[in-house]
């Protein structure tokens, strides 16, 4: 038999085709003829009606992304949400994946007190900073992806769901802000990035806010 027949052979008939569940499953399907641990080579013959198509180039990227959800004991898919629990155990889901998703929100889904090993974890990979230990509302939703067009957005996903199975990855990206005052009307805010500078109160970094800034109002 063909390696493509075999690879219909094995597939789950019973899944959404229209899900991100089915992608993972069908490109695992045409994939297991390698040894485990080979990086998956094979792109599955979709049929035109369904999700999945990627440019050639963008190809290999996708794979290694699907393959990364389809063996990771701490990643699971169900039609199109990805879960991952952390190092730490705290799951995480990603809602909507498909091929054509650059951005992924990650809700960081952890008190305002950020764990003291885990503050040390961070003051040793960054240096000491005061951002580190607790997470605001402003950092409690992540945006990750790619920003990249000549990347893959498949490495993007890799890339998101590392940091997802690595809270300390994760919590470096959600305890980047700094303390902010408006010059305008003074307001003290965090805002993102600039990782723990304008602490403490007094030192805040200056800019200027939404509402100094914006339309003003009509009515
Ligand atoms: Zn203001």
């Amino acid at each position: 038999m063909k390696q493509n027949d075999e690879a219909w052979e094995a597939v789950n008939w019973d899944l959404d085709f229209g899900s991100f569940e089915w992608m993972v499953h069908l490109a695992a399907c045409f994939n297991r003829h390698l040894p485990a641990g080979a990086p998956w080579t094979e792109w599955p013959e979709w049929s035109t009606d369904m999700p999945g198509w990627v440019q050639d180039k963008n190809r290999p990227g996708w794979l290694s992304a699907l393959r990364l959800i389809h063996t990771h004991p701490r990643i699971a898919v169900k039609k199109s949400v990805v879960s991952v629990t952390s190092s730490h155990g705290i799951t995480r889901e990603l809602e909507d994946v498909d091929v054509s998703s650059r951005w992924w929100h990650v809700d960081v889904n952890i008190d305002w007190n950020v764990p003291r090993p885990l503050v040390a974890a961070l003051d040793e990979l960054h240096g000491p900073s005061p951002s580190h230990a607790f997470v605001p509302g402003q950092m409690e939703q992540l945006c990750l992806g790619v920003d990249d067009d000549s990347v893959s957005y498949g490495l993007g996903l890799s890339s998101v769901l590392q940091a997802m199975l690595d809270e300390v990855v994760l919590l470096s990206q959600a305890t980047n802000f700094h303390a902010a005052k408006c010059r305008f009307c003074h307001e003290t805010t965090y805002r993102e990035g600039l990782r723990g500078q304008g602490f403490p109160p007094g030192k805040e970094v200056l800019f200027a806010c939404g509402s100094c800034t914006g339309e003003p109002l009509t009515n």
